[in-house]
């Protein structure tokens, strides 16, 4: 469907609205649902945002983050669900989607949407800068303090905070409108976001640093947390968010892997690229997806964690050689 299409979908949406997003939600995840409510709230809708995992303490100085719903199961029946920077029913954690009708908003490649009704722009560097366009069709006095909050801290944690290549010279314009319309000072958001760590985190970082380890000759580095250090140090698997920047940070590294056993025998492995390797393709050949410079995978093969690295590690090489 075309933006003009969406906002149009949205303005006429009636009755019961559910928002939710991905499992283990991000930034964007979370500013675009929040955005979203608040946004939605203005034109006096009836909406719940139900997420399957709870929200990382760090994002909780957004306006109205205590109306998040955390829970497993989705009891209610609802007229229509917003699904924010996801595709796949799946990836939600929940088994369905228990609305009439569905749209789906999302950046990532995806083959198949989910839903009665999509807009997926690949190109955009996040779902919060695609909902703050179809936002701005649809009226942009609707776009205060509480609109513009979740959507900026959305679009400054999906582009590195303004660092990744996905970022255009567009996106810094839209957050310059944020900054502007919502009255928002940029600090305010990167001190909560990054200024904050408990030290749990920090004592779990360090026991992952530990781990760290290289193979094709230093082009790929990885770290591996095991369910044991959540237990050592009292974090929350949460806590690891950016931890996958330090060994994408180190000189010569093409690709960096974070190894992430987030219960017994199960891994969520993430992978990061420097542009060489694609790593969303990688990623779809182990039941995964993303983007060409971040992507992940869930995995609970029984052959265990050293054959997993023996095949990714291999595909990586194969790609890198190419
Ligand atoms: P992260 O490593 O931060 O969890 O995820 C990086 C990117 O890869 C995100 O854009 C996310 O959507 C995608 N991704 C991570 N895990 C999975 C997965 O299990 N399946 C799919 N399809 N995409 C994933
Ligand atoms: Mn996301
Ligand atoms: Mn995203």
């Amino acid at each position: 469907m075309s933006r003009r299409e969406v906002a149009q979908l949205i303005e006429n949406m009636e009755g019961k609205i559910l928002i939710t997003s991905h499992k283990n939600p991000d930034g964007d995840a979370i500013g675009s649902a929040l955005g979203w409510f608040n946004f939605l709230r203005k034109l006096k809708r009836d909406i719940k945002v139900i997420l399957y995992d709870n929200v990382p303490y760090f994002y909780d100085f957004l306006p109205n983050v205590g109306k998040i719903v955390s829970s497993k199961r989705i009891d209610k029946q609802f007229d229509w669900a917003i699904i924010l920077d996801v595709s796949e029913v799946s990836r939600t954690g929940f088994d369905s989607i228990p609305a009439k009708n569905s749209l789906v908003i999302d950046h990532h490649v995806t083959a198949n949407p989910e839903s009665t009704f999509a807009v997926v722009e690949p190109s955009m560097p996040s779902t919060c800068e695609l909902s703050l366009e179809i936002m701005r069709l649809i009226g942009e006095d609707l776009i205060d303090y509480e609109v513009a909050l979740p959507i900026y801290t959305g679009m400054v944690t999906d582009t590195g905070s303004f660092g990744y290549s996905s970022t255009t010279p567009q996106t810094l314009r839209n957050a310059a409108f944020l900054l502007e319309k919502g009255g928002i000072n940029p600090y305010t958001v990167i001190k909560n976001l990054f200024e904050r760590n408990r030290l749990t985190r920090i004592k779990l970082l360090q026991k992952v640093l530990e781990t760290l380890d290289f193979a094709l000759n230093g082009k790929i580095a990885h770290i591996t947390l095991y369910q044991r250090f959540l237990e050592e140090t009292g974090a929350g698997i949460e806590e690891t968010e950016g931890f996958i920047g330090y060994p994408r940070s180190i000189e010569g590294v093409e690709v960096a892997v974070f190894f992430k056993e987030y219960e017994p025998g199960r891994w969520k492995v993430s992978l990061r690229s420097k542009g060489s390797v694609n790593v969303a393709a990688i990623s779809s050949r182990f039941g995964g997806g993303g983007h060409v410079m971040a992507a992940g995978f869930e995995y609970s093969g029984a052959e265990g964690l050293e054959k997993l690295k023996e095949e990714l590690f291999h595909a990586i090489g194969e790609a890198l050689s190419q």
